[in-house]
């Protein structure tokens, strides 16, 4: 399999045999501006020093601050948040958004961290990243494992709101920034729906994660009726035909950290759960999960990508031969980077939104970035990766254009 970031690499050269750009507007995109690395040194609470590696990659900053998230996983590398940022700069260009695309990380296992601990952490990462971030020049966010508690501490110790988004919202965070990556991605499917290989409802849902982006789009699917018929989290996955009782599951998972045994549903590995028949997979954890090896036995008839780069190239070639449709990343799950900034928006005006004014604009910008990908999908004939792509490259080279 290859590495993550050639994996872009060859998305980004797939779209340019469609619609070929400048090679030095390529050259520029296919390297990140800037790669910044500390190890970082905390305190733990039995007195030893811990020391971990942390990064933090600007990729593009034509449009506007780098944006993008930070990851604490134990898999964290180079390798990863330079592909994680990349992607933030053609999904802050599809989503059209003025921002750029970064991506920050820490390698460790959160589960191993105290509470005094990971505030420890936060705060010896803003302070060594300290003079490569701020409002105006790159802005952080929550990613895999982060939350509003970890941007909190961020801005707090940088001392401005606006210097990270993702916040709680007595500090600064926006209404509907912890359900935007899932309610995003529920806007996308709609506005795309008409032209997908569906039946009527209620569809049957298949969730691989069950952290924000998985269980709020749980949540939205469930509500609107559909059937989510098997999840899955980090410890394996459950089944149930039927539908699985979401609010139920929430409050199983609370009490027992985990989804399986949950009761009515049958347990399942992880891998088994992906080639389930349904209407709809969404990959929300990790990744390179459907790969070449394993493309040829999905059965899902629309795959939705609320996790970045769930599906390998080689992965995506096998699933359009199926007519299985993906919807990509820097699509799919742009919600979440959208409300972002319109957090950081509020934040450099002093503006407080309802959750009505951020419920129509996330719908707004979904909606123009959905038909932006699907007209040029028709227009060239190919499928909604490339289209995406090609979306994020024609705004790209216009922004690029003006500078000079
Ligand atoms: N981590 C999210 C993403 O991958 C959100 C980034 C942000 O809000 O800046 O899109």
């Amino acid at each position: 399999m290859p590495n993550a970031y050639q994996n872009f690499l060859s998305q980004l050269d797939r779209a340019l045999a469609v619609v070929p750009k400048p090679v030095s507007l390529v050259a520029t995109l296919q390297t990140p501006n800037r790669i910044i690395e500390h190890t970082l040194s905390i305190h733990k609470d039995n007195g030893a020093e811990q020391s971990l590696s942390a990064y933090r990659i600007q990729h593009n900053n034509w449009r506007g601050p780098y944006k993008g998230g930070i990851r604490f996983h134990p898999q964290v590398d180079l390798d990863e948040v330079k592909t994680l940022a990349a992607l933030m700069t053609f999904k802050t260009a599809v989503a059209g958004i003025p921002m750029g695309g970064g991506k920050g990380g820490v390698t460790v296992d959160p589960k191993t961290l105290s509470a005094g601990e990971r505030e420890r952490l936060n705060r010896a990462w803003t302070n060594a990243f300290r003079a490569d971030i701020g409002p105006t020049v790159d802005v952080p966010a929550p990613d895999v494992n982060t939350g509003s508690a970890d941007m909190d501490v961020i801005a707090a110790e940088f001392g401005h709101p606006a210097v990270v988004t993702g916040k709680s919202i007595t500090h600064g965070g926006s209404v509907g920034r912890d359900t935007a990556t899932a309610q995003g991605g529920w806007y996308v499917f709609e506005a795309l729906r008409s032209h997908l290989n569906l039946g009527p409802d209620p569809l049957t849902v298949v969730i691989q994660g069950f952290g924000n982006a998985g269980a709020t789009f749980a949540n939205i699917a469930h509500a609107l009726g559909h059937k989510i018929i098997a999840v899955s989290d980090s410890s394996g996955a459950i089944h149930n035909s039927a539908g699985l009782d979401i609010p139920a599951l929430h409050l199983y998972k609370t009490a027992h950290r985990s989804v399986q045994g949950f009761p009515g549903a049958e347990n399942l590995t992880n891998s088994a759960m992906l080639e389930l028949p349904c209407d709809l997979l969404i990959p929300a954890a990790l990744e390179s999960q459907i790969t070449g090896e394993n493309a040829p036995r999905i059965k899902a008839k629309v795959i939705l990508e609320l996790a970045n780069g769930p599906v390998t190239t080689a992965a995506d070639d096998i699933l359009f031969a199926q007519n299985i449709s993906v919807i990509p990343d820097i699509l799919a799950n742009s919600g979440g980077v959208t409300v972002s900034y319109f957090e950081w928006d509020q934040n450099m005006k002093s503006e407080h939104w309802s959750a009505l004014e951020v419920d129509q604009k996330l719908r707004d910008h979904m909606n123009a970035a959905a038909t932006a990908v699907q007209t040029i999908a028709v227009q060239h004939g190919t499928d909604l990766r490339r289209a995406a792509f090609i979306v994020a490259l024609n705004r790209l080279q216009e922004t690029e254009s003006k500078q000079k």
